[in-house]
């Protein structure tokens, strides 16, 4: 059983969804970056089990949560690819 950030997962996958849509270096450096100043915008949610990560997970497609992410997402690539440290 290991603890999982949900925001983290969902952050992630929006992250994959944003990035190819927008001009900026995508190598791993920049990426994590990214992740670490979205997820630093962002409320964690952990869980420890399967289910309760389905539960959390379905809580948080809410509209509002996903601007929220939307929102951190896009001002963490905008914040990275203005200076990127690779
Ligand atoms: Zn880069």
């Amino acid at each position: 059983m290991a603890l999982i950030n949900v925001t983290e997962q969902i952050v992630e996958k929006r992250m994959q969804e944003i990035l190819p849509t927008i001009d900026c270096c995508k190598c791993e450096k920049c990426y994590l970056d990214m992740m670490a100043i979205a997820l630093n915008y962002l409320k964690p949610q952990y869980v420890n089990t399967e289910k309760g990560q389905l539960i959390k997970l379905a809580e948080n497609t809410s509209i509002q949560k996903t601007v929220d992410i939307d929102i951190a997402c896009v001002k963490a690539i905008d914040i990275v690819s203005r200076s990127p440290q690779h």
